[in-house]
């Protein structure tokens, strides 16, 4: 039967977030889905076409804050995986194409029924126990981002699909919006569980298939997130899971003819480095691939002196340091008036060195483990540097121990130098710089801020001055994606703050948003005519 009807999407709410209180049914059920899956090791297969595919090349899964912890393995793609992929989302492509769009939207909103409902405390264990996420950074990324990224992707496809041309008398014009001609190549980071679902499943809706390469120490949850897909109703060969070295798959995959773009969010080095690939292999594609890739920042905190001192100290606390400071957004320079800084100083102190650290299982710990050795050691290597350097001093925090997990304390430098090495390089854990400022030089150091580092993704303003305000909105108009006033620079909401950067922060496509889902479509034009001119001659070339 021919469809005759046009469904409507409303405009969704955000899931609420649960709030785990003591005694509550949401604490409860995690804390048993923990336990559960510390007591069992798992075996992750690949999922190609559909098939649980078993390389041998295994991988070991460890938790990270107690690193003898096994949660189990992962087998890793090679060449022959890789090729197998593509040929799965090949095939899959002439169906999953075709089928009409609110079938293909059914099927992500029943995944955010899924995770709303049934499969939320088993992904928020996960991220839990493989990423070292306390429980509230872990309601707030895989279940709640992630459903919203699922329901709002599902929103904005019906706009776009909406956004049609004008027609004129005898002539009907429609824009069709085509998926992209081959596959899309997702390859996510480990700090976001949502991120990794976001980024295979946006060009999906949209009728593409896809390559999904999750980030090595996120596989565990990841693979929650593949099995959710698959419970929704998801075709074979849409999204094929490919776990492994992202050095070695991803050139591989760039080989291909058929890709069709890369959905990317990672480090610079990545970007840049798949950027070049793309650019060497440009004669062998048969479309140009669409690069859509997130990176890195350098957040910062910017303070006016009429700012509010708890609300700043609150700010630099939760802003810098929740999930020790392993987001991209994660406040990691902050620019303080000399005149507040001692107050500022005495309050920060006290509440950084209040923070309790360890692991997720216990509930009263606000800090955990950073991901892996790679990261400990390079974070405790900037600690290092700060502590021998003559222009920094450690205020609080620097120590670090990776005997039983990788913990950092949170850590807080003064440097006299606003270019101190601190100030302008990623660190990518729980470490914040401080720089103090004669009030007198607002908007000079405002300059500064702007001109530190290559990137430009997140920042904030606290100030109760209208005009000071202003001021930093004109100076640092390029420094940020997502600009804050008078609030921490992380914490963007799907549909609320359409997120990303731009400079060396990436090419700003704004994830969960209608400019994302536009990247995965190619509209065609159409035009029919409904009474075709039957002779060539305008009436121009009648004589008098
Ligand atoms: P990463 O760049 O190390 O890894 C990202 C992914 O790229 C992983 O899946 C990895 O295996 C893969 N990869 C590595 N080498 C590759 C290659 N040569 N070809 C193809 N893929 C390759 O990043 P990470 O440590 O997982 O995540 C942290 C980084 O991500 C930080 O820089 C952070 O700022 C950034 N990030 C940005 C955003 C954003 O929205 N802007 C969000 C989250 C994280």
């Amino acid at each position: 039967m021919g469809r005759n009807n046009i469904i409507r999407f409303p405009r969704p709410k955000n899931e609420p977030i649960l709030e785990y209180r003591r005694g509550s049914v949401e604490k409860k059920e995690i804390k048993e889905r923990l336990q559960k899956m510390l007591n069992e090791e798992i075996e992750i297969p690949l999922i190609i076409g559909g098939k649980e595919v078993k390389t041998g090349n295994l991988a070991e899964i460890r938790v990270p804050h107690n690193h003898r912890h096994r949660l189990g393995y992962y087998h890793q793609a090679g060449k022959k995986e890789v090729d197998m992929a593509i040929e799965a989302a090949r095939a899959a492509k002439k169906d999953w194409e075709k089928t009409p769009w609110e079938r293909r939207a059914a099927i992500f909103q029943r995944a955010a029924e899924l995770l709303s409902g049934p499969c939320r405390a088993t992904l928020n264990a996960a991220t839990m126990l493989c990423q070292s996420k306390n429980v509230f950074q872990s309601e707030i990324d895989s279940a709640c981002e992630l459903i919203d990224f699922f329901r709002f992707n599902t929103y904005f496809m019906t706009r776009i699909y909406q956004e049609q041309p004008a027609s004129s008398p005898g002539i009907i014009n429609q824009t069709e919006y085509r998926p992209l001609e081959g596959f899309v190549f997702a390859v996510s980071p480990f700090n976001f569980t949502s991120i990794g679902g976001n980024l295979p499943t946006a060009p999906a809706l949209m009728g593409n298939t896809v390559l999904w390469k999750p980030a090595s120490s996120a596989v565990y949850s990841n693979y929650q997130i593949m099995q959710l897909l698959i419970e929704a109703g998801l075709p074979e060969g849409v999204i094929n899971f490919i776990p492994g070295s992202g050095s070695t798959l991803g050139p591989l995959v760039l080989e291909s003819p058929d890709l069709a773009g890369i959905h990317f969010t990672g480090s610079v080095s990545v970007l840049n480095s798949m950027y070049k690939t793309i650019g060497v292999n440009i004669d062998k594609y048969r479309s140009y691939p669409r690069i859509v890739g997130e990176t890195g920042g350098k957040d910062f905190i910017f303070t006016h002196q009429t700012a509010h001192i708890e609300e700043l100290v609150t700010a630099l606390v939760r802003g810098a340091f929740e999930y020790q400071g392993q987001k991209c957004s994660a406040a990691s320079r902050t620019y303080i008036p000399e005149g507040m800084w001692p107050e500022v100083k005495g309050k920060l102190i006290d509440q950084v060195e209040g923070l309790k650290m360890g692991r997720v299982e216990d509930f009263t710990n606000f800090i955990n483990a950073v991901i892996d050795e790679k990261a400990f050691d390079n974070i405790s290597g900037y600690i290092e540097y700060a502590r021998n350097a003559d222009e920094a001093e450690i205020i609080c925090g620097g120590d670090c121990d990776k005997s039983k997990g990788y913990f950092i304390k949170p850590t807080v430098i003064v440097t006299t130098d606003p270019h101190f090495k601190t100030m302008e390089e990623e660190i990518f854990g729980p470490v914040l710089t401080v720089y103090v400022y004669p009030e007198t030089e607002y908007e000079e150091t405002l300059k500064l801020c702007d001109e530190t580092s290559p990137y430009g993704l997140t920042g904030a303003i606290f100030a109760r001055d209208k005009q000071a305000v202003q001021k930093a909105r004109e100076i640092l108009t390029h420094a940020a994606g997502n600009f804050y006033i008078n609030d921490k620079p992380t914490g963007a909401v799907v549909g609320q703050q359409p997120f990303g950067g731009s400079r060396k922060s990436g090419t700003n496509d704004k994830a969960g948003s209608l400019w994302n889902l536009m990247r995965w479509v190619s509209p065609q034009s159409v035009k029919e005519n409904l009474t075709p001119p039957q002779d060539y001659r305008y009436p121009f070339m009648e004589e008098e």
